[in-house]
């Protein structure tokens, strides 16, 4: 079947389906990326100086509860749900098109619109990890569900400022997991070795690129990476899923972050502010565990759109084009600057949201318009 142009497409699969909220993915037949056009630009968004209504301020019916932290379904979708599945087909005889299925959530951390995962209580930290752990678990239970990915984009240019993360699961293994989940088989394969216990191995004797470490998780800056700053958090266990890690695994996880967000808010404590973006990357959610078990782990990267206090620098024209990414820090300054940091006193006031961003209104406010 052929289609005239991407919106024909969506109407085609709107009429077929009844429903006009269908988010379709497309893939370049060149450099093999895929782009999902979904709800997500229909949400509301607040420039500098605008209200933006905040439905999170009282959540009553949540899908899960941790204490203080709640899962509630993401309004404005990236991903639809399988109801809207259809078959693949090619838009103009040339570029696959697909329905792009899955869900999307949203995390609240906290009641409190003011608050920051910084200005949250340890107690009110470790009820997010929780909240992580529980639905993760939920969504392995769904054997239409392949993969799950946790999240948060903390920096100026949020549009929602109520303290929260999202989760998306996936009907499918997405691109940048499969290629690295094929570098770990392979790994294994001629190595007879799980990458992440040579990292750990490598690193925890090496020491330079090591930033914290507790009794369950280091974090380093790794060598290689991609984004500037970029820091990632491994277990010392071999776990696949958040939801296998015990409840002093998890509140040293919630330790772990802090300790990491509080070291980039020293860092970048003058005025660019550049966007920080928690990612928590686990196993495919199928049952293979064996398989897994010998070559994958779960973990945290962090990536920050920034170079360094002075100098500003996002991904440009090589980085983007051939995969080099130009920087002069090494990870072993990186950790050294980073450490540093560590016992310096804590900055809230960089962490205070509302110095940056307007407030939302009131849940009653939100419902009156
Ligand atoms: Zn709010």
């Amino acid at each position: 079947m052929m289609c005239d142009s991407i919106q024909d497409s969506k109407q085609t699969f709107a009429e077929n389906i009844d429903g006009d909220d269908v988010s379709i993915a497309v893939t370049d037949p060149l450099m093999g990326t895929t782009a999902v056009h979904g709800q997500t630009n229909r949400r509301p968004k607040a420039y500098a100086g605008e209200y933006i209504p905040c439905p999170w301020d009282a959540i009553t019916s949540p899908l899960l509860r941790y204490n203080t932290a709640c899962l509630v379904p993401n309004d404005y979708p990236a991903l639809s749900s399988d109801r809207y599945s259809y078959q693949s087909l090619l838009l103009d005889d040339l570029y696959p098109i697909e329905s792009a299925l899955g869900v999307c959530y949203v995390v609240i951390y906290s009641e409190d619109h003011e608050k920051h995962w910084l200005t949250l209580s340890k107690e009110e930290r470790e009820n997010v990890v929780h909240l992580w752990a529980e639905s993760t678990r939920m969504i392995r239970k769904n054997k239409k569900l392949r993969y799950t990915h946790i999240f948060e984009n903390d920096g100026p240019i949020n549009t929602m400022t109520h303290p929260h993360g999202q989760q998306y699961a996936f009907v499918s293994v997405p691109l940048y997991i499969q290629d690295e989940l094929r570098r770990c088989m392979l790994f294994y394969k001629y190595r007879k070795q799980n990458l992440f216990q040579k990292i750990q191995e490598v690193e925890m004797r090496n020491k330079k690129r090591i930033i914290i470490e507790n009794e369950s998780w280091f974090a380093y800056a790794p060598p290689g990476a991609r984004w500037p700053f970029q820091v990632r958090i491994l277990p010392k266990r071999s776990v696949l899923w958040l939801d296998m890690l015990t409840d002093r695994e998890l509140s040293d996880l919630a330790e772990s972050l802090t300790m990491i967000r509080h070291v980039y808010a020293r860092y970048f404590s003058h005025s660019y502010r550049p966007t920080i973006m928690m990612n928590i990357f686990q196993s495919p959610c199928d049952r293979s565990y064996l398989k897994y078990q010998r070559y994958y782990r779960m973990r945290v990267e962090f990536f920050v759109t920034a170079l360094s206090s002075n100098a500003e620098k996002l991904m440009f024209s090589i980085e983007n084009s051939t995969g080099y990414s130009l920087y002069s820090q090494t990870p072993e300054e990186t950790a050294s600057i980073l450490r540093s940091l560590l016992m310096k006193r804590e900055v809230t006031e960089n962490t205070n949201r509302n110095k940056l961003y307007k407030k939302c209104c009131t849940k009653e406010e939100y419902y009156e318009k």
